[in-house]
């Protein structure tokens, strides 16, 4: 509601300074609740970051806002995901994985199986697809299945087998966290920790990756709308951690000739919503091998910043997901075909970076 020049209500987000004191902390609180707004603090490990909701003159209190000591930001967001909103950062976020920037002017593949099975398929497969291109090693040791009777993953097993191969191949790790209770657990292993599409909406393990800090990949669920996947985001970020990663994986649809509906336009979408990283994953959208190079020149194309790419030493012996799984010399090809696409994709990020 705008009355004369001043709004009311809707909701705020304050950005304290990273070394802000405590007594600068409170004074803000102070002065958000003097504005008629309740308050939301957030303590994150770098800084604390404040939200404020209410009915309150904000134009008044941003002003205040922005003289009183130990503040580095205060903004009005309109939309309901704050933190992870243009409107909150315009441009894009950088977020590291091992030290790799995704979101920047480099496009990483993720690639690796589906389910880590033993020592010897993990070795080859790292090593195969690092000498293709590849910069993190994927590879689940918790696995989400739909059955209780399937593969359920080598759990501890299978992380440490993982460290081997990052430790052979200096690979990047992306592996999946499937509850709140392995969260120290898994982020000892992983670079980065994947949110599997069954637990995008998993609200006690989102808040719980929020107080970790490790990097968290983002899938989105099946049968969610884009707003979903930034409003569980928002969940991680708010609860501290500011480094999350988004991937598009495919959507149920009525559509049968593929596993899920590979939502292109999610690319685009996202990228205009918020200013974190996004990957595709082709071949959960795909479900069949076939297609999945078709999918991930689609991405690149698009503007995803990366893509998270299932591979096998031998896709009709593995114990999930062999039929949408590329075998190594398919994913040599892949990366090959890739590289005219990535070559343009690397022009119009630069000439983004000039314009900005
Ligand atoms: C996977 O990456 O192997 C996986 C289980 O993906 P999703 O959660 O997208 O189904
Ligand atoms: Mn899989």
């Amino acid at each position: 509601m705008r009355v004369g020049f001043f709004v009311f209500g809707g909701s705020m987000i304050i950005s304290m300074r990273p070394h802000a004191t405590r007594q600068e902390i409170d004074h803000v609180c102070e002065r958000i609740r003097e504005f008629g707004y309740k308050v939301h603090s957030i303590e994150g490990e770098e800084r604390v970051v404040i939200g404020a909701v209410g009915m309150g003159d904000v134009t008044a209190c941003l002003e205040s806002l922005e003289a009183t000591p130990g503040v580095e930001r205060a903004m009005r967001i309109s939309a309901p995901y704050k933190f992870v909103s243009k409107e909150f950062k315009p441009g894009r976020s950088v977020i590291k994985v091992n030290g790799l920037e995704i979101g920047g002017d480099e496009f990483i593949v993720m690639a690796g199986p589906c389910s880590v099975e033993s020592e010897e398929q993990i070795m080859r497969t790292a090593e195969s697809v690092a000498a293709a291109g590849a910069r993190v090693l994927r590879g689940g040791a918790f696995k989400p299945r739909t059955s209780p009777y399937d593969f359920q993953g080598l759990e501890l097993e299978g992380l440490k087998l993982l460290r081997k191969a990052k430790q052979a191949t200096g690979l990047g790790i992306v592996t999946e966290i499937m509850s709140d209770r392995d969260v120290g657990l898994v982020a000892e292993y992983a670079d980065c920790m994947q949110v599997g599409a069954r637990n995008m909406q998993n609200f006690a393990l989102l808040k719980s990756l929020g107080s970790c800090g490790r990097t968290v990949l983002l899938k989105r669920g099946m049968s969610s709308t884009v707003k979903e996947l930034l409003m569980s985001a928002e969940y991680i970020t708010a609860h501290g951690n500011p480094n999350v990663i988004l991937c598009e994986r495919g959507i149920r649809t009525f559509e049968t000739a593929t596993r899920n509906t590979c939502d292109i336009s999610a690319i685009p979408v996202l990228n205009e919503m918020t200013h974190l990283p996004v990957i595709l994953d082709p071949s959960h959208a795909a479900g069949k091998r076939s297609l999945v190079p078709a999918l991930a020149r689609a991405g690149v194309a698009a503007g995803a910043d990366g893509l998270l790419v299932e591979v096998h030493p031998c896709p009709e012996k593995a114990v999930s997901d062999g039929a949408q799984s590329l075998a190594l010399e398919d994913f040599r090809e892949l990366m090959r075909s890739l590289d005219p696409y990535i070559r343009l994709w690397k022009e119009a990020r630069a000439a983004e970076s000039v314009a900005v």
